[in-house]
């Protein structure tokens, strides 16, 4: 069962993520809001070779180990009765919704501790060394910090005892909505307004990855707006404006975060006075 699950997991995923990876890049193209300011190859090829190397260790990880990604931890969960939600019987479309919210929630306090704890900063400031924010940014994650994404993931989906379709559902809306919300994409101030009262859009993400710390010490969601909003964390639009606010981490705004290396070596290299 967790075969055929894990089976369906990646196809399923595979295919929301090039459809949304896709469309995006497309539409960056057509209505673009910044332009870029490092060598859109070199950072696209950078940022994709981190994906690549992201997959194969959760594979290697898969393969390796227990049951290790989230869905098939919801797949455990359900078959052994364990958790929260396997102990209540509540509607499914309740626990769906509830499991979704628990997950993005979760998500939201993983980030936030990434800016808080140093040791996980090292690791997440790989994603924030981008010197552009565009659909690859979504994926520019050090292959350790999504190895402790997934176990964080997995210890909610095993207390909760969430369901596989709702973990799988999230799994896909999250890996679109970061896609959406890091792309560098011009929308209509009305729709944006519109969106970001319930989700996060690209305009609002855009000033997390500002070099400003107070800037990039907010907005830390990644699908609803809401814990920003209820968590006194949100800020709705940079100093400088979306033109002019600068990308990145402040002591490196030089061509390194595009190379590979680089990039997967700066958690080990010492902290810059001010990260
Ligand atoms: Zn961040």
């Amino acid at each position: 069962m967790i075969d055929d699950a894990g089976l369906a997991e990646t196809e399923l995923r595979l295919a929301a993520f090039i459809a949304v990876f896709a469309a995006l890049g497309l539409l960056e193209l057509i209505i673009p809001k910044r332009r870029l300011v490092a060598r859109k190859a070199r950072r696209w090829a950078t940022n994709l070779a981190i994906v690549a190397l992201d997959s194969l260790l959760v594979r290697l990880m898969a393969n390796l180990a227990v049951p290790i990604a989230a869905v098939a931890a919801a797949v455990y969960a359900t078959s052994a009765g364990i958790g929260l939600f396997n102990w209540l019987s509540w509607p499914d479309l309740l626990v769906t919704v509830l499991a979704i919210l628990v997950l993005d929630f979760a998500v939201w306090a993983q980030h936030w501790l990434s800016h808080k704890i140093p040791l996980l900063w090292r690791l997440h400031q790989v994603h924030h060394a981008d010197l552009d924010i565009d659909v690859t940014t979504a994926i520019r994650f050090h292959p350790i910090e999504i190895g402790l994404s997934m176990l964080w993931k997995i210890v909610w989906v095993l207390a909760l005892g969430l369901p596989v379709h709702a973990v799988l559902l999230f799994e896909i809306i999250l890996n679109g909505g970061a896609m959406f919300n890091h792309a560098n994409i011009d929308l209509p101030r009305w729709l944006d307004g519109l969106l970001r009262s319930v989700i996060v859009t690209p305009d609002m993400h855009r000033v997390h990855h500002s070099v400003l710390r107070r800037e990039h010490d907010s907005n830390y969601g990644f699908n609803l707006s809401i814990w920003d909003r209820l968590f006194g964390t949100y800020t709705a639009q940079p100093e400088q404006g979306h033109q002019g606010m600068t990308i990145g981490l402040e002591s490196y705004q030089t061509q390194e975060p595009t190379k590979l290396v680089w990039s997967l070596l700066l958690p080990a290299k010492p902290f810059p006075k001010d990260p």
